[in-house]
C-alpha cells in the first residue's frame, strides 16, 4: 500500500469553512428552524453554482471533450432485484456497535474516527463506563416502499450509487448509442447511505451527489485502462486547482477491496481533518454485467465482429463525490491574509469554478455612476455570470466578493464617466488595471477558456 505523503500542518480549520460556508450562503445545515436533523445540508445560492459549475465541468471531461463516453440519468428507484444482483441487499454493510452506557452507536471499524459518548477526548471503548455491544452488520440501503399497501411485496430501495443504473442499461446504451468497447456511460445524480457515522460536514452524509462513470473495455485492456483513467482523474482535480501536494492516490490493500472489486485505488485530498477519499477507481472486472445477466436472463455482452466471439466486458470505474469534491475545492482555494492591516478571506478558485466571474461595482452611488454601471452590468452578464451591487463601501463589497471567490471586480468611478473606461480587480494579485468598458464581457469570457494555474502554488 503506497504511504500517503507527509501530513503538513492544515492552513485552517474545517470550522473556518464551515462558518465561511454559513456566512456567505454556500451551505446551510438542513431544517435548522427544526433544530437540524443530523448530517444533512441545504446549499444555498453560491453553493448551487459551484456545483453546477463542478458538475459541468465533469461532464465537459467526459462528454465534451471526447466522443467515447455518453451521458444517461437513470431513476433512484429501481427494481429491488438490481440490489439483490449487485450484492448490496447482503453486502452492503458495515459492522455496528452500541454502547450500552451512553446508547450511542459506532462503525467498529472507525472507532478510532469516535468520540466516546460520556469522554470525547477518548474514544469509543476507551473509556472506563464504556459497554460496547459486539459487533453486528447493518445494512446502509435506506427501505421504503412503493405504491399505497406497505407489504413486503413492496419494498424498494433509494440507489446507494448511480453504477447500477448504468449496469441495467448497458444493452440499451449499446444499441442505440452504436457504440463498442472501449466506451463509457456517465451519470451524475443523487445517492443514499444510512451511515452509522456521518460528519466533518458535507463529507459524509446520508444523502449525497455522485459523479460516476462505467468504462465498459475487452478483459485483457482493462489493467491499462485502469491506470489511465487514475491519471485522468487526477488531472481533472489539478487542472482545476487543486495542488498537486494535496493530492495522493493509494491502492486499496487486498482486505480493503470491495466484494465487487479486483483493484480499487482512492483518489485522497489533504482535507483540515487529514487525508482522506474523494474519489475512488476501480476495476469491476465483470462482476455486475454478470449478476445482471445470470439475474435478469438478458444477455449483456458485446459481440466483437472482429474476433467473431462474444465476450462480456470489464468495467473501469472513477466515481466521485460532488459534496466531497466541493469541499476540497474550497478547502484549497481558502486563505486568510493580511492587507494593510486588514484581514481578508479569498476563495481562490479556479475562474471556472468561481460561482460568479465578475462583479461590477459603481465606486459611489451618485453622479450618473449607478446607472452607467447598470447599463454596463447588463452588456458583461450577457457575457459571463456576474453581479451588480452598489450597497456599502467599495472595500466592503471587495472584500464579500473575495470571500465567494470573484476572480474579476469591476468598478465604474468618475473616470468612466469621461473616457469610458473602468478599474479592472483581480481577485488574487489585487491589481487593478484601466480598461475599456466597450467590450468587457467579451473579454472576461475569453479569459475563462484559458488554462489557470493557482497562485497558491507562486
Ligand atoms: P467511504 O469509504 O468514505 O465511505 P466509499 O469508498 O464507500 O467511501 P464509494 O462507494 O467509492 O465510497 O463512492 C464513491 C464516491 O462517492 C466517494 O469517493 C465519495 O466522493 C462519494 N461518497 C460516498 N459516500 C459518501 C457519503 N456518505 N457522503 C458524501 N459523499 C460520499
Amino acid at each position: 500500500m503506497a504511504e500517503a505523503p507527509e501530513i503538513a500542518a492544515p492552513e485552517m480549520t474545517l470550522e473556518e469553512i464551515v462558518a465561511l460556508c454559513k456566512r456567505r450562503g454556500f451551505i446551510f445545515p438542513s431544517s435548522e428552524i427544526y433544530g437540524g436533523i443530523g448530517s444533512t445540508y441545504d446549499y444555498g445560492h453560491y453553493g448551487v453554482l459551484l456545483r453546477n459549475n463542478i458538475k459541468n465541468e465533469w461532464w465537459r471531461a467526459m462528454i465534451g471533450e471526447r466522443d467515447d463516453i455518453v451521458a444517461i440519468d437513470s431513476a433512484i428507484l429501481q427494481h429491488p432485484r438490481v440490489w439483490e444482483a449487485s450484492g448490496h441487499l447482503e453486502g452492503f454493510t458495515d459492522p455496528l456497535v452500541d454502547c450500552r452506557t451512553c446508547k450511542l452507536r459506532f462503525r467498529a471499524d472507525k472507532l478510532e474516527e469516535a468520540q466516546c459518548g460520556r469522554k470525547p477526548s477518548k474514544h469509543p471503548g476507551e473509556f472506563a463506563e464504556c459497554d460496547l455491544t459486539d459487533a453486528r452488520e447493518f445494512n446502509l440501503m435506506f427501505e421504503t416502499h412503493v405504491g399505497p399497501v406497505k407489504d413486503q411485496g413492496s419494498t424498494a430501495y433509494l440507489r446507494p450509487e448511480t453504477a447500477q443504473g448504468i449496469f441495467i442499461n448497458f444493452k440499451n446504451v449499446l444499441q442505440f448509442a452504436r457504440k463498442k468497447p472501449p466506451f463509457g456511460i456517465a451519470q451524475i445524480g443523487k445517492s443514499f447511505r444510512n451511515e452509522i457515522t456521518t460528519g466533518n460536514f458535507v463529507f459524509r452524509t446520508r444523502e449525497f451527489e455522485q459523479m460516476e462513470m462505467e468504462y465498459f473495455v475487452p478483459p485483457d485492456e482493462a489493467e491499462q485502462w485502469h491506470r489511465y483513467w487514475m491519471d485522468e482523474r487526477m488531472r481533472w482535480y489539478t487542472e482545476l486547482g487543486i495542488r498537486p501536494a494535496n493530492l495522493t492516490l493509494r491502492p486499496h490493500g487486498p482486505e480493503e477491496l470491495s466484494h465487487y472489486s479486483s483493484a480499487t485505488s482512492d483518489i485522497e485530498y489533504l482535507f483540515p481533518m487529514g487525508w482522506s477519499e474523494l474519489e475512488g477507481v476501480a476495476n469491476r472486472g465483470d462482476f455486475d454485467l454478470t449478476q445482471h445477466a445470470r439475474m435478469s436472463g438478458e444477455k449483456l455482452e458485446y459481440f466483437d465482429p472482429d474476433r467473431g466471439e462474444a465476450y462480456i466486458p470489464h468495467v473501469i470505474e472513477p466515481a466521485a463525490g460532488v459534496d466531497r469534491a466541493m469541499l476540497s475545492f474550497i478547502v484549497d482555494a481558502y486563505e486568510t491574509e493580511e492587507i494593510e492591516g486588514r484581514k481578508r478571506t479569498v476563495l481562490r478558485l479556479h475562474p471556472r469554478l468561481a460561482p460568479v466571474k465578475a462583479a461590477v461595482l459603481p465606486l459611489v452611488s451618485r453622479d450618473g455612476m449607478p446607472e452607467r454601471a447598470r447599463e454596463l452590468y447588463a452588456d458583461v452578464r450577457a457575457q459571463v455570470p456576474a453581479e451588480y451591487d452598489e450597497g456599502g463601501s467599495i472595500g466592503k463589497r471587495y472584500r464579500r466578493q473575495d470571500e465567494i471567490g470573484t476572480p474579476w471586480g469591476i468598478t465604474v468611478d468618475g473616470q468612466t464617466m469621461e473616457d469610458g473606461t473602468v478599474t479592472l480587480r483581480d481577485r488574487d494579485s489585487l491589481g487593478q488595471e484601466r480598461v475599456p468598458a466597450d467590450g468587457l464581457g467579451e473579454r472576461l469570457a475569453a479569459r475563462l477558456g484559458e488554462p489557470w494555474r493557482t497562485p497558491k502554488l507562486g
